[in-house]
């Protein structure tokens, strides 16, 4: 790794940082590092590269450990960790993983134990909440889910909740957006007597350009860099960054366990996008909220779900104190339940009938019968996941001919 250059603002720190030209023969790209073994310069170095490894030993202040195996750390995963800190406002360090999920199962498995509790807030992405009631239950885990953005409800729960260990915020929610207010959930976790709770908050949706948690009192954020990390639909990949080294560490020496790191290339890959996210964020951003402002009149239209058009005073309220701009997705409810929504997803020409989100092309669809599909009625009355709902992920298009995409899919 590159010697560290700071002071810096972070659009230039994610540009200057973890890379050094001389370790990749003068490249002014790094390498793709294949290798999935590295030789070491002496026993010795072996011998105290597996001490550091396996935590037997810890760091001495500077103190560069050797690479030894691909499964533990490579340089394209170092390069990538130290670029995507400076993103995260507060962040001191980074684990890369080979998915949003095993990011959010290493998380979960590295600081829970048999007879924890894990709060959680619903609607939480499909994976997160099979993890939680349908895996971690059978192994001593209990989670309680709250709904999200009741903030009153949440900071009760943790409050009252007994063996709280984690708290899990995704927030926006999807698909309808409503917001959780994390430093409330924090403040709260923080009054408890004994051990806080850790705050996790998955950030896929706002972050890093809109949202950032750590000033809010989180503890762990969480990516699916799948989405707008790396923006362009190509790959799959995970990003955990705390404001505690220490957290990451531990963290480290269960990803060592379970073998998923993000392979090199991906890193390689995902390390080239970093610069342009917060460019590619501001831009959808901006797309959506004039479509989704014009759209909202819509006479087809029954119901818009967009951060700038919440009509609800604790939304509107979380909204102004969280996020820096409202994001790049929307939620339409169309008059005429399931017919209108599939015609209207028949009908598009530009966006794609597809599910994930966060890519430079714009992306719709079904949520109750995809994504939401395994809701009870209940579950999807309850958070508004209707017959007539569409999601919309807005990309880098002209938003003119967005526009025009959903107003002749409408039409007719
Ligand atoms: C996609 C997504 C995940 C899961 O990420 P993968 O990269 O698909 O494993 C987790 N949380 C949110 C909010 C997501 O959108």
């Amino acid at each position: 790794m590159a010697e560290e250059k700071t002071g810096l603002r972070s659009s230039t720190e994610v540009l200057t940082r973890g890379f050094d030209p001389r370790l990749s023969v003068g490249s002014a790209r790094p390498a793709v590092f294949r290798s999935s073994t590295y030789v070491f310069s002496s026993p010795e170095r072996a011998e105290r590269a597996f001490d550091l490894l396996a935590g037997r030993a810890k760091p001495e202040p500077g103190e560069q450990s050797d690479l030894v195996y691909s499964r533990f750390n490579h340089p394209n995963a170092e390069i990538l960790e130290s670029q995507i800190v400076p993103l995260e406002k507060g962040a001191q360090a980074a684990l890369v993983f080979n998915s949003g999920m095993a990011a959010i199962t290493t998380a979960l498995f590295t600081f829970l134990r048999p007879g924890d509790t894990v709060l959680y807030t619903v609607p939480i992405y499909g994976g997160t909440q099979s993890l939680i009631e349908g895996f971690l239950d059978s192994w001593g885990v209990s989670g309680i889910a709250v709904q999200a953005g009741d903030t009153a409800a949440i900071e009760d729960a943790i409050r009252t909740t007994e063996n709280l260990r984690v708290i899990l915020i995704e927030t926006p929610a999807n698909p309808t957006l409503t917001m959780t207010d994390i430093r409330s959930a924090a403040t709260a976790g923080s009054r408890r007597k004994g051990e806080p709770p850790l705050v996790m908050v998955d950030n896929t949706l706002l972050g890093p350009t809109f949202q950032h948690p750590h000033d809010l009192g989180a503890d762990l954020i969480l990516y699916s860099a799948t989405k707008y990390l790396s923006g362009f639909s190509d790959l799959i990949g995970g990003v955990v960054l705390a404001k505690d080294p220490e957290l990451i560490r531990k963290m480290r020496l269960k990803r060592n366990l379970f073998g998923n790191i993000l392979q090199p290339d991906e890193c390689w890959i995902l390390a080239s996008r970093l610069p342009t996210v917060g460019l590619r964020m501001n831009r959808a951003s901006k797309n959506a909220q004039r479509i989704a402002e014009r759209l909202a009149s819509h006479p087809k239209v029954r119901k818009m779900y967009y951060p700038s058009l919440f009509d609800d005073a604790g939304q509107i309220r979380i909204r102004l104190e969280q996020c820096d701009f409202p994001g790049a997705m929307f939620s339409v409810e169309l008059h005429g339940g399931k017919p209108a929504a599939f015609d209207f997803l028949r009908k598009l020409r530009l966006a794609y009938n597809a599910v994930s989100l966060g890519g430079v092309e714009t992306l719709v669809c079904h949520p109750k019968t995809t994504t939401h599909s395994g809701f009870t009625e209940a579950q999807s009355a309850e958070v508004g996941v209707t017959d007539g709902l569409v999601r919309v992920s807005i990309g880098i298009e002209d938003w003119r001919d967005l526009l025009a995409d959903f107003e002749q899919a409408l039409a007719g």
